[in-house]
């Protein structure tokens, strides 16, 4: 028989216990602030302190944007992984596992809806999707909802928010920028609005293609926007880049972008750009002035 038997436990550390349940609280990476989960949902995911923009899903952005429900496009889309691509991991597991994650089957979500009344198609671009990079199913499923836009006389909306083309499909998604390029084309010439909207971060090939082809391109604040990322155009045109190099406000102080818009005002923006663009001449306008010369 053991002279001892009580065990000795180990001091609990004080932080295991707090009564606060763990996921009510999110932490503002930039000032610190710890936030409650529901106050951050109704600011739109928005720090009340310092107004350090998180990151939205498709899903949440769409319903950011929209007045209501949406009818959701070409759902079932799924990448056939036309190479066969193994990297570290094969390109096969990759995708399951993103589509485990994010119950997607693609990195976009394109939908037509109403935005304060105004119909449009909106595409949303998932960032939790292999870095919501594009391949031929995000290609093909912008080139699609343009296609809609044109067919139906709506504007388009584009939010993006990727790393660019999604090498595991090599040329395949490198052909997605000249697709969906030519689409905007053919809405161009439709004289229907396309309005960009670029999050954080918008960068490589989708950077290179739609993303800066907007009628008007909005930024959300601070977003990283780029091509390349700053080691590999530091050591290309070797020369330290400036502060705040690939931000939005750098962005729009060097006139790449028309506009840096907070997300809390961004669907009264969007609005307010549908309507000015809209084809239906204005109800006061008199007559006269609409067919002078
Ligand atoms: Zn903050």
């Amino acid at each position: 028989m053991a002279w001892f038997t009580k065990v000795r436990k180990p001091i609990e550390p004080p932080g295991k216990q707090s009564r606060v349940p763990e996921g009510l609280w999110v932490k503002c990476p930039s000032c610190g602030q710890v936030i409650y989960n529901k106050d951050l949902a109704a600011s739109l995911s928005v720090c009340t302190k310092c107004s350090h923009h998180f990151r939205l899903n498709a899903a949440e952005r769409l319903r950011s944007l929209f007045d209501g429900d949406w009818v959701e496009h070409d759902r079932g889309l799924a990448s056939t992984d036309p190479l066969g691509f193994t990297d570290t991991k094969p390109y096969r597991k990759r995708l399951d596992a993103s589509m485990a994650a994010t119950g997607l089957k693609d990195a976009v979500i394109t939908a037509t809806g109403r935005i304060d009344g105004v119909e449009a198609v909106a595409a949303a671009m998932e960032y939790g999707f292999i870095g919501g990079s594009m391949g031929v199913v995000v290609g093909e499923k912008i080139t699609r909802a343009i296609e809609r836009a044109v067919a139906g006389r709506l504007p388009t909306i584009i939010v993006s928010c990727s790393g660019g083309a999604r090498m595991m499909e090599g040329a395949l998604s490198l052909m997605q920028m000249a697709k969906i390029s030519a689409a905007l084309a053919r809405l161009d010439r439709a004289r229907l609005p396309y309005i960009s909207v670029l999050t954080d971060p918008t960068t490589g090939g989708v950077t290179a293609s739609f993303a800066m082809l907007g009628d008007v391109n909005i930024a959300e604040p601070k977003a990283l926007i780029g091509f390349a990322g700053p080691r590999v155009i530091e050591q290309t045109i070797r020369q330290t880049l400036p502060e705040g190099f690939q931000r939005s406000e750098f962005l729009l102080e060097h006139g790449m972008l028309d506009m840096v818009v907070d997300r809390r005002e961004l669907k009264d923006v969007i609005t307010r750009v549908l309507r000015f663009g809209a084809p239906t001449p204005r109800a006061h306008a008199a007559p006269s002035a609409l067919t002078a010369t």
